[in-house]
């Protein structure tokens, strides 16, 4: 059975972060190393050697360097290599490279941790990569290092060490050497939704305010967690409608009636009205008002949000709940995704986070669907036609003739129907619309999809693009019926 990969993009805040001495000097040893890659890979496109940056290589227009034959530090041959390319893997072979970072340490050369050592040392690749494709060939200036504002764990070395301790444990660039921070307060109070006891950590960014200075400092790591969950056969589709009556439909009954749509609560209607007249009435005076009574009224707004949020979290989970019971957990859930920036859409957002939410916590694989046709596809014959919906919220194929008496209905029984076709074949998910699917799965899509799978070439394409691109060619490209 397919598992998909599942991201939950997640911000830890801590505040009062003690730096400590150890902690400055690996920042230190850091930011040294980071700078004389910098130097290096400067001097590298200034004179012409190098042909292109992408996420996963650099490539140069000759051999690397003379004799790069693909092995590692132990001399054990690498079974992926190029003689013309470096990924992140291969940067630290570089001999230039490797006479920067044992210049810089002060432990055996034997003990560094090498993936820890990958990270630091990519990190300066990325930040030429847009750099050197906005401006092709010639870079004029060096890129300034803002190592004093943030260090990256890109690929894990983070772990929240015991969350009543309110210590963060941070790998090091010496192997089995381990950094540890305390910390006065966790902010968005989710350390331990984060999981503290994986082998590998988690990824993410530490910013700093300041760097030394004694009190103010605080952390953010962005933490996308990342789990693998099993796809099952039933795929239930969820259609969120605009109209009270049919505020959200499944695309099979719920709750044991015949009927599949849940009615907007009153309590939720009441909310939804008062945060509406609120949002109106802050943007229409904005003149009258001075700061003050606008931070006072906007705390008043975001209070109202908070309400409406958790009324429609409880509302979501009261059916998922009932699913979950009656399928002991078993299936999959392709949730309708709404358009972003519609001031109109008081709520609706909430009812996909409240879903994604509950799909976590009960680890149920799930897509976001594109709305793209889902209340007006035929599904007999697959045709595009647009339903009247003013007078009749009924369908009606002009191609077929197949009827359905509901249209939200039928929108739930597409996106059910499409979102299992995306878990099952691009087998990815994502709670972020505009998280970029990594290299790993764009090959699964363009093996299932593309004309041309000249994939390296083709960066990180947004997963709403993708969606539709698959959708369109399983669903309503013409050609492929
Ligand atoms: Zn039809």
């Amino acid at each position: 059975m397919t598992k998909v990969k599942t991201y939950f993009p997640t911000a830890f805040k801590a505040e009062g972060i003690q730096l400590t001495p150890e902690f400055k000097k690996e920042h230190q040893l850091i930011s040294s190393i980071q700078i004389n890659v910098s130097d290096w890979l400067f001097n590298q496109i200034q004179s012409g050697n190098i042909k292109e940056i992408t996420n996963q290589y650099i490539t140069f227009h000759n051999e690397v360097w003379p004799g790069w034959s693909g092995k590692d530090l132990a001399g054990k041959q690498l079974s992926a290599w190029h003689p013309k390319k470096l990924s992140l893997r291969h940067l630290k072979l570089h001999p230039d490279i490797q006479n920067i970072y044992k210049k810089h340490i002060d432990f055996d050369v034997k003990n560094i941790n090498q993936s820890r050592l990958d990270d630091v040392l990519w990190k300066v690749v990325e930040n030429y990569k847009s750099f050197f494709q906005r401006n092709k060939k010639s870079t004029k200036r060096k890129i300034s290092l803002k190592t004093h504002k943030a260090l990256n764990w890109k690929n894990g070395g983070i772990w929240i060490d015991i969350p009543e301790k309110y210590t963060i444990k941070l790998s090091t660039l010496e192997k089995k050497k381990f950094l540890y921070l305390k910390y006065k307060k966790d902010v968005y109070n989710n350390s331990d939704f984060i999981d503290y006891t994986s082998s590998q950590g988690k990824g993410g960014n530490i910013s700093f305010k300041g760097m030394y200075e004694n009190d103010d400092n605080f952390l953010v790591i962005q933490i996308v967690e990342e789990k693998d969950i099993q796809v099952y056969k039933r795929t239930i589709g969820i259609d969120i409608n605009k109209k009270d009556s049919q505020w959200i439909t499944f695309s099979e009954d719920v709750f044991k009636k015949k009927q599949r749509a849940v009615a907007k609560p009153d309590k939720i209607q009441q909310l939804t009205k008062q945060a509406k007249s609120f949002n109106g009435y802050l943007l229409k005076d904005k003149k009258k008002l001075n700061s003050k009574q606008r931070n006072k009224l906007h705390k008043r707004k975001l209070r109202l949000e908070r309400k409406l949020k958790i009324a429609i979290q409880e509302e979501v989970y009261k059916t998922l709940d009932y699913f979950s019971a009656k399928y002991k957990n078993k299936f999959n859930l392709s949730i309708d995704d709404i358009g972003f920036g519609a001031q109109k859409s008081f709520g609706q957002e909430y009812i996909r986070e409240a879903c994604i939410k509950w799909s976590k916590k009960n680890s149920i694989a799930f897509v976001i669907c594109p709305p793209k046709h889902s209340s007006s596809a035929c599904p007999n014959c697959g045709e595009i036609h647009k339903q009247e919906r003013k007078l009749l919220n009924s369908y009606v194929c002009k191609s077929c003739g197949h009827f359905h008496p509901n249209c939200d209905e039928l929108g739930a029984e597409n996106i059910a129907k499409f979102g299992h076709f995306l878990l099952e074949n691009i087998g990815i998910s994502s709670s972020s619309k505009t998280k970029q699917i990594v290299i790993d799965s764009t090959h699964k899509l363009y093996k299932a999809h593309a004309k041309a799978p000249d994939s390296n070439k083709k960066i990180k394409p947004k997963l709403e693009t993708i969606y539709i691109k698959a959708l369109d060619k399983q669903f309503f490209d013409s050609s492929s019926r």
